[in-house]
Formats: C-alpha cells, sequence, structure tokens
C-alpha cells in the first residue's frame, strides 16, 4: 500500500511548487526547516489515492492539435447542446445590471421561475454550480467517514469520483442486461452494507435507458437516500419525479441547465431535496456558488420555453435518424436510447478506441469511448444538428 502510493507520487513528478505562501508560512518553524519536507505530507491520506488529474482540452486547444478551425470541429463527445441558448440569453448577459455586485445566495429568481416551471414548491429547490456541485454538496452533508453509497455501473462516473474525495465507501451494483437496475441487488445490498446512498440515473448516461416507475417506488421503500440523477430527463417521454419529493423523505432529484437548456458553460444545475436534508445543504453550501451570469442566463432561458421545446424535438428527431443510421453500420450495435446521447458496441474485432481516434484526427469529430469492466470497447455519440450525422455517416462510410 505504502509503496504503491509512494510510486503513484513518484509518476505525478511531485516536485514542491515553489513560493506556496500558506505552506511556507505554516512551515516556518526552524526544527521542521530544510530539503526534507514534502509537500504530498499536508495531503489528507484518503486524496492521495485519488489518480492523477487530467485536464480536459479547451475547445480551442482541441482544434489546434487537429489542425483544423474550431468551427470546422464535430463536438460530439460530451452530451452538449449544439443548438445554443435562446437569443434572450445572450441579451441578457449583455446587459447584466451588476456584475460587480455578489450574486443572490438564494438564487431567488431562478429558484421562483423553477418553482413555477417544474410546479415544485421553492422551499423544496436548491441551485448549484452545475448538478456536479450538488452531487458534492450532498455527500459533504451526508457522508461520515466509513460510510458507503450504491453505484450501479456503467453510468455518469461523478458519483464514484466524489465519493472518492469525500473519503466514503462504494458498493457496486452492476446493470443487468440492456442496463437494467439490478433493483434485487440493490436491496440485497442496503441488507448488506446499510449505505447511506444510492445513486440513479434516468435516463442513463452513458446508453440512455430509463428506470420505470416500479422500480423506482420499489428502490424508495428501502432505508437510504435515493438520488434521481435526471439530467437528460427533457429527452425523454417521461415526465420528471421531481414532484415526488415532497412526499418522500428520501428522495432527492436533481436536473441542469447544461444538456437540454444548452448552459454547459455558465454551470446551473438544481434539485429538489426533502427539507429535512435541504436546511442543512443551505447551511454547508457556499454562499455565492451561482453566479450572477449563471442566474440571468438560466433564468432568460426559462422565460422562452417554447424555443426549449423546439431544440428538444429537433434532437429526439434526430436521435432517430443517428440510430438508423448507426444501426446499418456492421460493426456497430446502436443501444436505443432515450436522451440525446446514442451508445454504441463496437464489434467485428473492431478497435472502439482506434475509431475514436482516426474519427477525431482523419475527420475532426469528438466522440466517447469506454474500455472498462461493465463497458469494454464501446463509443458514446452525442446527438447533434442533421450536418452533423452527416458527417459521422460520411466519415465512418470513408473508414471501412
Ligand atoms: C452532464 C451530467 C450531469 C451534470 O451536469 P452539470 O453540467 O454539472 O449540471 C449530471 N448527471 C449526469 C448523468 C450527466 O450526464
Amino acid at each position: 500500500m505504502a509503496a504503491a502510493l509512494a510510486g503513484s507520487l513518484q509518476r505525478c513528478g511531485a516536485a514542491p511548487a515553489a513560493g506556496s505562501r500558506s505552506v511556507a508560512t505554516r512551515v516556518a518553524a526552524p526544527e521542521r526547516a530544510g530539503g526534507s519536507m514534502r509537500a504530498e505530507d499536508f495531503v489528507r491520506p484518503h486524496l492521495l489515492k485519488l489518480k492523477a488529474y487530467t485536464p480536459i482540452e479547451p475547445f480551442e486547444i482541441l482544434a489546434q492539435r487537429l489542425g483544423r478551425d474550431a468551427k470546422d470541429i464535430v463536438k460530439l463527445d460530451a452530451n452538449e447542446n449544439p443548438y445554443g441558448p435562446p437569443p434572450e440569453v445572450l441579451a441578457a448577459l449583455g446587459s447584466m445590471a451588476w456584475p460587480n455586485i455578489y450574486p443572490d445566495p438564494e438564487s431567488r429568481r431562478l429558484r421562483e421561475a423553477l418553482a413555477a416551471w417544474n410546479n415544485v414548491p421553492v422551499e423544496h429547490l436548491l441551485v448549484g454550480c452545475g448538478a456536479d456541485e450538488l452531487i458534492d454538496l450532498l455527500m459533504r452533508c451526508v457522508l461520515d467517514e466509513g460510510d458507503k453509497i450504491v453505484d450501479c455501473p456503467p453510468t455518469f462516473t461523478m458519483y464514484v469520483f466524489d465519493a472518492a474525495v469525500n473519503n466514503a465507501g462504494v458498493v457496486t451494483v452492476p446493470r443487468l442486461d440492456g442496463f437494467k437496475i439490478d433493483v434485487e441487488g440493490i436491496k440485497k445490498a442496503v441488507a448488506e452494507h446499510n449505505p447511506k446512498v444510492v445513486f440513479l440515473t434516468s435516463p442513463n448516461n452513458p446508453d440512455g435507458s430509463m428506470l420505470s416507475t416500479e422500480e423506482l417506488r420499489e428502490i424508495l421503500e428501502l432505508p437510504t437516500l435515493v438520488v434521481l440523477d435526471e439530467a437528460y430527463i427533457e429527452f425523454s417521454e417521461e415526465p420528471s419525479k421531481m414532484g415526488w419529493v415532497a412526499d418522500h423523505p428520501n428522495l432527492v432529484v436533481l436536473r441542469t441547465f447544461s444538456k437540454c437548456a444548452a448552459l454547459a458553460g455558465l454551470r446551473v444545475g438544481y434539485g429538489a431535496f426533502p427539507l429535512g436534508l435541504i436546511q442543512y445543504l443551505w447551511r454547508a453550501k457556499q454562499p455565492y456558488n451561482v453566479s450572477v451570469a449563471a442566474e440571468v442566463a438560466a433564468v432568460a432561458a426559462l422565460s422562452n420555453l417554447p424555443y426549449m421545446e423546439r431544440v428538444r424535438d429537433a434532437l429526439v428527431a434526430e436521435r432517430r435518424r443517428l440510430f438508423d443510421a448507426l444501426a446499418a453500420v456492421p460493426y456497430l450495435q446502436p443501444f436505443p436510447s432515450h436522451s440525446n446521447f446514442i451508445l454504441c458496441k463496437v464489434a467485428d474485432g473492431r478497435d472502439a478506441r482506434g475509431l475514436k481516434d482516426a474519427l477525431a484526427q482523419e475527420h475532426g469529430i469528438m466522440v466517447r469511448h469506454y474500455a472498462t469492466q461493465e463497458l469494454n470497447n464501446f463509443i458514446r455519440i452525442s446527438v447533434g444538428l442533421p450536418e452533423h450525422t452527416d458527417r459521422v455517416m460520411a466519415a465512418l462510410a470513408a473508414m471501412t
């Protein structure tokens, strides 16, 4: 263990950062001076085990590396929305009244708009710097050392990432055939491990399958908190379960402006929480977690719901077209999706990684590939504009 840690530290090339003032102040005592000190020794032990950070390349740098104009890159690797937000958003950002004043720590305007849109009492709603922040905030509030979460892979990897950051254990209940949730497996895991939280995702990322209402009901009977992540719910035919939160003291429902509302760059997510829980999230959250720009943009996006519905309809229609086109490729097996992406198994001895690299380098098309225990040799393609589908299909045809 210690040797493994030392090895990973070495791999990080961990030369102490020069001139870090707080560290310098802290270790100024003469008996600790000298060259034997290592900055890593200040880090909490469980964090030393985290994988080294690999930054995501900004769009422009990616374009430069691929030798293409940014406008020429087809970015279908992160489920972003190519239509962008309605014109009201840029107008509102351009005429922001008080960028010099700290934002409303309660995001009141946005929460009122969300309450009206979703028909959920405003007291149940909290806004965050993306749904990602709310996952971490929830974990910080409910997980003590030694506590566990249930994760159902393949799924969104932030649950496991935040569990690691928060020093929580992870009980893994893999999905069944067709990516169905293993309800019996979750029941067993809860009985055996007494986890604090079960994370469910519907539609699930990366395959786009839905959790049924019956399955959710059954899991809500268990003595554990249930987080239902609905980041992509707008693309499905199902209504959101946000309204259930008022009647279920163990249900949290998360949503986001990053996908259907096309504001991924502005970082706005929200959640509905039981009142007994939300009061502590309020106490623990960073007061200014949602910037003035983020709140202004999200409120403006909600001022034009017909636009969002048109974009949703266009992406759902394009999902059908992309699915049929992918299904016609002999070495790809696409899975039916209720979201804005399509997962494909790469078969016939083809290599998913090689496919992804060739699409990027030769055609400027970015897709996501998977080489994990649960998803070996898969790619996920976000649904884009009709011309993006055309580009993908032309590239696949050129590569055979
Ligand atoms: C994209 C995504 C989110 C998070 O979105 P934010 O940009 O942090 O709001 C949450 N859950 C799932 C499943 C996602 O795919």
